[in-house]
This record gives structure tokens, C-alpha cells and sequence, in this order.
């Protein structure tokens, strides 16, 4: 089997979006692929996030791959932080990329046109990101369309340390998965649901009662058209048919046959509840967990030592190969 690794970033409460876009996907991925999962908290610390919330995030997130069904007997799951390895490969990255390649990241260039300050953390993410990919001999990263150019710089680099060094690395190759849509704001339909976001009615979040499900589904943007139809003209009634056929593992047409003749309001409702049907044992095992921390401390230590080993072997043949002494 292929090797496959993807992480999310603890920078907030996990969405509907980062549910049907990775978790659900990794899911059935891992019998297919040699998974490794992280939380990349090293990632999170590239923008200013309060320490609390950072700690509180890390606890939940991991604890959420294991409610959602990521299994830590069949694939690796652990937080970036407790494998240092990945601090040390990302130095060797930063010193083989080329200042004027890392500037051309459109993901810092959109932060720094939009947040003025940015930390040099940033600016260096790609870096952190290839070597958490070429630690483990990755071959598959499933990513979205915005993650692709990282995955591109770090077959980038990798190719370049291969070239000067001897072959080390697997190149590996960034796959969009083909379910696993984009999921939209319910009150902006044409902004991506995204963790980071002002306005709560536009997001479901995992932890979300089944109440409050309902009622963000009630609110959710629609239009005057009065028809159920995927379009371009309609991205509020596109992106709720869209969560329908990803829950329900059904085309978009079949979906929209689904509706035929049915209105808006009926959209809405049994869209929220098949998502109730889908998150709310998903959070009642999160919340089992989360009450139970030396559970999840346990399931991340074990984790954290699978990582570890593959981690140290790779970053030892990489020393040895740029000439550093390794201190055994
Ligand atoms: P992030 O939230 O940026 O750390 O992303 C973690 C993973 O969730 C990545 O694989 C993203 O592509 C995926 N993801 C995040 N938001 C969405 C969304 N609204 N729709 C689909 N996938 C998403």
C-alpha cells in the first residue's frame, strides 16, 4: 500500500466544511493507504493565536479523528509538536529553498495583502510543510486545491536535495480527492466554510447541537428562483445540494431529482437532518473523550512513537547525506 499523510492546522474549532472536505475522505482512505494523520499545531503557531485556545484546539481536533472513525490501530495519528524531527527537517528545507520561490506562494502573498504583519512563521509554512511530507516517505497527499502549490514546492525541493545529495526522498504527488466537495458559508455561499470566521450562522461547526444545527439551516441564504438546481446563479441552494449528495454519497443530480417539486424550506430541513444524522454521534463520542484527557494523552503518545521512528530514520539518512556528524 501507499504511504499517505494530511494534517489540519488547530487554528479553530473543526467545521462541517473540514469534515465532508478531509475527515470523511481520510476515513475510508485508510484502508486503502499507510495513513498518517496530524494535528499540525507547528502550523498554527504561524498566525497570533491565544495559547488557551491553541491547547484546547489540539485536545479536541485529535480527539475528533478518533470520533470520526480514524483508526489509531491501523493508521498513525499524532500532533506535530511531540515529533521534533519536524522542527529540525524544517530548517534543512528553509537552507535549499530559494528566497524568490517562497515569495511566489500565493497563500503568504494573499496573508500579507490582507493582515499588513505577517511572521516570518509564515513565510517559512511551505518549508514546515514539505518536511512533514518527506519525513515519512510520503508518496499521496490528499490536499485542496489551494493546498496544491505546497505540495509542488515540496516536490520541488525534494527533487533539488535528491539532485545535489543522491536520491533520498520520495517524490510524493498532491491528489484532490474526487468526493469530498467544497463546502460553502450558509450565509456566504461564495466564501469556502472555513474555521476562521467572524460570523457563526455561516459555519456548522462538529461540536454543534443538533438545535443549533437546525436553526443555521433555517437561516442559510437561498434565493427568489423558487427551484432546486445546481447553477452558478444559485450558490446557496448549490452548496446545500452539494452537502446533500456528499453525506449521502449521491450525485448532485440525483440529489436535485431528490428535490423535484419540493421548496426551499424543505431543502433546508432535510439537509440539516442528514448532517444531525451524521455529526451528532460523531460529537457525542468527542465529548465521551474530551472528559476523558489521559485518553487522548495516551492515544497521542502512541502516535507520537510510531511517527517518531520513521521521523529519525529519515532526518539520520539526511544528515548523513549533507555531511553533519550524527550523535548517536
Ligand atoms: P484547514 O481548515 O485549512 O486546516 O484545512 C484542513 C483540511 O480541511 C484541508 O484538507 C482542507 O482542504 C479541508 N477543508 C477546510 N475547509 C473546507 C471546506 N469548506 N470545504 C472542503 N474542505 C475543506
Amino acid at each position: 500500500m501507499e504511504i499517505l499523510y494530511s494534517a489540519t492546522k488547530p487554528t479553530g474549532k473543526l467545521t462541517l466544511g473540514n469534515y465532508l472536505g478531509a475527515i470523511k475522505n481520510w476515513k475510508e482512505m485508510q484502508n486503502n493507504y499507510n495513513s498518517i494523520f496530524a494535528v499540525a499545531d507547528l502550523h498554527a503557531l504561524t498566525i497570533n493565536i491565544d495559547s488557551k485556545e491553541l491547547n484546547d484546539n489540539i485536545y479536541t481536533q485529535f480527539a475528533t479523528f478518533i470520533a470520526a472513525g480514524l483508526d489509531p490501530d491501523k493508521s498513525i495519528i499524532y500532533c506535530q509538536s511531540h515529533v521534533k524531527e519536524h522542527a529540525e527537517l524544517a530548517w534543512i528545507m528553509n537552507c535549499l529553498t530559494y528566497f524568490g520561490e517562497a515569495s511566489r506562494m500565493t497563500q503568504f502573498k494573499d496573508h500579507k495583502a490582507k493582515d499588513k504583519v505577517v511572521s516570518v512563521g509564515l513565510f517559512a509554512y511551505p518549508m514546515l510543510m514539505a518536511g512533514d511530507i518527506l519525513l515519512y516517505n510520503t508518496q499521496v497527499v490528499p490536499v485542496g486545491v489551494d493546498q496544491m502549490q505546497h505540495v509542488e514546492i515540496c516536490r520541488d525541493i525534494a527533487l533539488r536535495f535528491n539532485s545535489r545529495y543522491g536520491e533520498t526522498f520520495v517524490i510524493p504527488r498532491g491528489i484532490i480527492p474526487k468526493v469530498g466537495a467544497k463546502i460553502m458559508g450558509l450565509q456566504n455561499p461564495l466564501k469556502k466554510m472555513a474555521k476562521s470566521e467572524d460570523n457563526d450562522n455561516n459555519v456548522i461547526y462538529i461540536e454543534d447541537d443538533d438545535d443549533t444545527i437546525r436553526k443555521k439551516f433555517k437561516r442559510a441564504v437561498t434565493d427568489s428562483l423558487n427551484r432546486i438546481k445546481y447553477c452558478d446563479e444559485q450558490p446557496g441552494v448549490s452548496n446545500l445540494l452539494t452537502i446533500y449528495s456528499s453525506i449521502n454519497k449521491i450525485s448532485i443530480t440525483d440529489a436535485e431529482k431528490h428535490f423535484e417539486g419540493k421548496n426551499y424550506g424543505a431543502l433546508k430541513t432535510e439537509v440539516a437532518e442528514c448532517v444531525i444524522r451524521e455529526i451528532s454521534p460523531i460529537r457525542e463520542r468527542l465529548q465521551e473523550l474530551k472528559n476523558n484527557k489521559p485518553k487522548i494523552e495516551e492515544l497521542m503518545k502512541k502516535g507520537a512513537e510510531k511517527a517518531s521512528k520513521i521521523a529519525r530514520e529519515t532526518l539520520n539518512k539526511v544528515y548523513a547525506k549533507i555531511g553533519l556528524v550524527i550523535n548517536r
